[in-house]
């Protein structure tokens, strides 16, 4: 199969491009690099720097049999500032990007959706058919698009799949001591922002919140490793329900605390983490946990690799680039 990778340049999506090469696809990534790096573009795929507004005409050349739909703004802090650019660049792009796909009759999709889409679920783990509220312009969007994507799928007859990550973590060793792995100029998240104060690069780690209503009063997350999302991906390229968009939660079903995270980070490289405990970050709920029943159902998936795995091959990648 040939596959349109759009943010095959970024983190998730340099990964997934990657591991389909490795399983004998064919790969043709477009990025804008407006946040990703030319350079975590697998050699052996194809690569054009282009925004997803722009691939009409140009795709109708590139033989393409599937789409995985990576490329979007993805910090949910400032799509809280900047709706209007979150708005346009993720769903009025994506819009664009399944009109382009109509009129070249590439009915295969499989898009990068969030567990942002639910809000804070008064259940948990979180099925599918719980209720969506996000409380961002980030998982608002990330909803939006899925709803989109439900209408075209029943109008147009295509097969669309939503994944819906939990916490992603880790990263993919390439060969030669190379890793694909997180580098965001703005870095949000847990483990990279652990690794950099334990590697006694950057601020303390700021901890935030302390007194959640769980075990040891830090927020819980359900984490997953990069290289097992990219598994469930290459699952989902295979599903064939024309005219049916399916809506698939990825996590593990179960939690770890930041505190338990954060242990892992000092075992995995040997030093301790310095801490700053800190108010709660304003949306951040106490729990949020994946069912991942579907996810079994539907693609056959599961998650293989422990959170040990994740910060260890993160602390690989942050050692070779940091
Ligand atoms: N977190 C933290 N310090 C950081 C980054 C994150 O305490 O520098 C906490 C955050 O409050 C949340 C968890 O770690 O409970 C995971 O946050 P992350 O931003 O990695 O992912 P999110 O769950 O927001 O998608």
């Amino acid at each position: 199969m040939r596959v349109l990778v759009t943010g095959g340049a970024g983190y998730i999506g340099s990964v997934v491009s990657a591991e389909l090469l490795r399983a004998g696809q064919e790969v043709v990534v477009v990025d804008d690099l407006s946040t990703g790096h030319a350079d975590a573009v697998p050699p052996g795929a194809q690569f054009h720097q282009l925004s997803i507004a722009e691939l009409d005409p140009v795709i109708g050349d590139w033989g393409i049999d599937g789409v995985i739909h990576f490329a979007a703004r993805s910090l949910v802090g400032e799509s809280v500032a900047d709706p209007a650019g979150y708005w346009r660049n993720n769903v009025v792009g994506t819009v664009a990007l399944l009109d382009t796909l109509r009129a070249h009759a590439i009915d295969r999709i499989v898009v990068s959706s969030s567990a942002a889409a639910y809000g804070e679920p008064d259940r948990q783990p979180i099925t599918e058919d719980a209720p969506t509220r996000p409380t961002s312009a980030y998982g608002a969007t990330k909803l939006a698009i899925d709803l989109a994507l439900t209408d075209y799928a029943r109008a147009y007859g295509s097969t669309a799949v939503s994944l819906r990550y939990f916490n992603v973590a880790g990263a993919l060793a390439v060969g030669d001591g190379g890793w694909l792995g997180e580098r965001h100029a703005t870095e949000t998240h847990l483990v990279p922002n652990a690794l950099r104060a334990a590697a006694g690069d950057g601020p303390k780690l700021q901890l935030f919140g302390t007194d959640y209503p769980t075990p040891d009063g830090t927020c819980v997350r359900d984490y997953i490793h990069v290289v097992d999302l990219a598994a469930a991906h290459q699952a989902a390229l295979a599903v064939q329900t024309p005219g049916v968009h399916n809506v698939v939660n990825l996590g593990s079903g179960s939690g770890y605390s930041v505190r338990q995270v954060l242990d892992t980070v000092a075992e995995v490289t040997e030093r301790p983490v310095p801490v700053d405990e800190v108010a709660r970050r304003p949306g951040d709920p106490a729990v949020l946990v994946a069912a991942n029943e579907r996810a079994g159902e539907l693609l056959g998936w599961e998650p293989s690799r422990d959170l040990r795995s994740m910060v260890a091959d993160a602390w690989g990648c942050y050692q070779r680039y940091a």
